[in-house]
């Protein structure tokens, strides 16, 4: 069967363009040959792991769980100076502030999020809880954006288990999109948006790729990228704070889950974008914002980009090659035990 077909994304408002076709089957070849050689479980020459220095100058802790810090090269300052006015009017500038953090998953340089037991991932949750609380709460502070770059091709050279924060004096576009969407679609219908998307996506079922008691796992049916998942809280709340203990841990289960279905993919650390998309921190009315975490994975075949080009860069419209009910599909099919614990 092929499809062509446009999905509309109601978070992002803009249509998704799904083009597979029958001859572009899943991969399902074996493992690959060139695994990298593991990382130590402690480097001598990362900044990350305990009890080293680092750039700055700053001795790392002898820390045992989870270590947050303000990152040594933030992309934006804590005290940034109000720019010089542009030369037009037409154009407009101000300064970008705010405070970059990183935060270490585990002191082991070894591991990575998919490889740690539900009791540590649930404990960089309530990090996050705490984080996003301490700093959304301070002056200037408009949002908080926790995220995680893992892997080489998206430009992570440190296997070091690490997420960040980007906690800023604006809001960033997803999130903006996102809160102008849901309004929308509330003064439109009376309904949470992404209660809408939940009970869809649970009615349909293909896409689903995990449940628990308050959190759900899914492919979304308007996916851009072949392997792309969200996790959410079932009940609508606007942040990780917001969750409560016994949520945190559905929801640090949920998180587990999906990494380690990635990693089991191709029996390899499997890259990623994460990112936790929560409402603003500028005081506003976000009651009808759903906290999700959204996993925006660049591979779409072991080695195969999902090069962003004409349609994507040139046109702003993303192209996919693949439906997310197969790729669903084959997620669900995996083994739900790191392949390296198997
Ligand atoms: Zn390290
Ligand atoms: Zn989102």
């Amino acid at each position: 069967m092929s499809l062509w077909e446009q999905r509309f994304h109601p978070l992002r408002e803009e249509w998704v363009v799904v083009a597979a076709h029958r001859q572009n089957r899943p991969w399902i070849g074996e493992t690959i040959a060139h695994r990298q050689e593991p990382p130590p479980s402690y480097a001598a020459d990362c900044t990350f792991c305990p009890g080293n220095t680092r750039v700055s100058g700053v001795t790392n802790p002898v820390y045992t769980d989870v270590f947050a810090f303000d990152n040594d090269a933030p992309c934006v300052g804590e005290n940034a100076p109000d720019p010089e006015p542009p030369s037009a009017s037409i154009f407009e500038n101000r300064p970008a502030r705010g405070i970059a953090r990183v935060v270490c998953y585990s002191p082991r340089h070894d591991m990575t999020l998919a490889e740690l037991p539900l009791r540590d991932v649930t404990r960089l949750v309530e990090v996050w809880q705490q984080q996003y609380r301490d700093l959304g709460r301070r002056a200037g502070i408009d949002h908080v954006l926790i995220f995680e770059n893992k892997g080489a091709v998206v430009g992570v050279s440190n296997p070091h288990p690490h997420g960040q924060i980007y906690a800023t004096n604006f809001v960033f576009k997803h999130i903006e999109n996102e809160v102008r969407a849901a309004d929308r679609h509330r003064a439109k219908t009376g309904h949470v948006l992404f209660q809408d998307i939940l009970e869809a996506e649970v009615h349909d079922g293909r896409r689903i790729l995990f449940e628990n008691a308050t959190a759900i796992a899914f492919v979304p049916y308007f996916a851009r990228y072949a392997y792309e998942v969200y996790v959410a809280p079932k009940a609508t709340v606007p942040s990780v704070d917001a969750l409560s203990a016994a949520e945190a841990v559905d929801f640090a289960e949920a998180l587990l889950h999906v990494t380690v279905k990635y990693d089991n993919l191709w029996n390899r650390p499997f890259p990623y974008v994460m990112a936790l998309h929560q409402a603003p921190t500028d005081g506003g009315d976000y009651s009808g914002f759903h906290f999700h975490a959204e996993f925006h994975p660049p591979l779409r075949k072991p080695d195969l980009l999902k090069y962003l080009a004409g349609p994507e860069i040139g046109g702003g419209n993303f192209l996919s090659d693949t439906t997310p009910e197969e790729k669903a599909a084959e997620l669900r099919a995996l083994p739900s035990v790191h392949y390296t614990l198997r």
